[in-house]
């Protein structure tokens, strides 16, 4: 055997099975931030650890808001701790847009349905179900392995990664690599070879608070400085705007060198924007993941104004999540603040 990737080994069924039951579990845990806390599930943490002897630490950042960290001793001292990090909240689930319940953990259709089935109490699952087999084998690992089961991923990681770094950085002695979400997911690229991106760059964040002030009046009155009416129109121009491809330098070595695996040849300095889809397109899976590092982007997600139907406010408030690629910060607020009416 010469190949340089590992071949698939499939999961033995019992193994499978740990890692949806795990994860059917955590799922039933309503942990979306910032409506619930995640105290209840890190409990359940701890206690699947201890049910093989793994020692945790549960560190609380603030009441409820419950973070998990366990340590599986490596053979190797001389070689540095490998951190395995995920997160245990979930972005909130509005359970009428949903065909089943999102806290259910129900299987249906030979998936397993839910709120963070793949952000990310899946790899939760995964990680656990892993620990558990190395206790109950006896395995060690060569390199030291720190778990971390984090609070407030969603929410900017005040109460989780940030806090434990900021306020605990012992936990995290000896670590020398971390590996956590994002990246990609890893896909087949034919019977032998299964590709496991590396992140290698991300987006910066730009969230926007847009103000419209007007004129105050009774709803029955014809006003032409309705707030509320200028900032839709604005709002509508800016989640309607097609921001152009930037391909910055560590998106394109991803992308050639998943074109060189593939096989397959990809001009990349087409001019052309549709071109451009065009010759990514043939990257396939490669390139859909890579959709949100190819420009910067800008969607409205709230709005707020009034208290009355029969009263026109003076002001309306809106906020625009906004995501700038490194380097064109300062493109994203231009093109913003152009899209902005007058
Ligand atoms: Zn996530």
């Amino acid at each position: 055997m010469t190949s340089t990737a590992p071949a698939l080994v499939p999961a033995s069924d019992e193994a499978q099975q740990e890692v949806v039951d795990l994860c059917a579990e955590l799922i039933r845990f309503d942990t979306s931030n910032p409506t619930s806390d995640e105290r209840a599930c890190a409990d359940w943490v701890v206690a699947r650890l201890a049910d093989v002897g793994i020692a945790s630490e549960l560190v609380e950042s603030a009441p409820g808001r419950a973070n998990v960290i366990a340590r599986i001793p490596g053979t190797d001292p001389a070689r540095g701790a490998l951190l395995v990090h995920g997160h245990l909240d979930v972005v909130p689930a509005d359970a009428a847009e949903w065909q089943v319940p999102p806290f259910s953990g129900e299987i249906r259709d030979g998936y397993l349905w839910g709120r963070g089935a793949i952000d990310m109490k899946d790899t939760v699952a995964v990680m656990l179900a892993t620990a558990r087999h190395f206790a109950r084998t006896g395995t060690r690992p060569a390199r030291e392995i720190v778990l971390a089961f984090l609070a407030d991923e969603e929410a900017g990681g005040r109460f989780g990664a940030h806090w434990l770094v900021e306020h605990r950085p012992e936990l995290f002695t000896g670590v020398t690599e971390a590996i956590g979400e994002g990246g990609g997911f890893s896909y087949a690229l034919d019977d032998t070879r299964r590709l496991y991106p590396i992140e290698n760059a991300q987006r910066g964040m730009a969230w926007m608070e847009l103000t419209a002030t007007g004129r105050a009046g009774h709803g029955s009155s014809p006003n032409t400085e309705n707030a509320v009416t200028d900032l839709a129109e604005s709002l509508t121009r800016i989640g309607r705007h097609t921001f152009p491809v930037r391909l910055i330098a560590p998106v394109r070595a991803v992308l050639e060198e998943a074109a060189r695996l593939q096989g397959v040849d990809v001009d990349l300095d087409t001019e052309d924007a549709e071109d451009l889809e065009t010759e990514l397109a043939k990257l396939g899976h490669v390139a859909d993941f890579l959709q949100v590092v190819l420009r910067n982007s800008a969607n409205p997600t709230m709005f707020s104004a009034g208290y009355q139907t029969n009263v026109i406010p003076g002001r309306a408030t809106a906020r625009v999540d906004g995501r700038f690629l490194p380097g064109h910060e300062q493109e994203l607020i231009d093109t913003v603040d152009a899209l902005l009416l007058p």
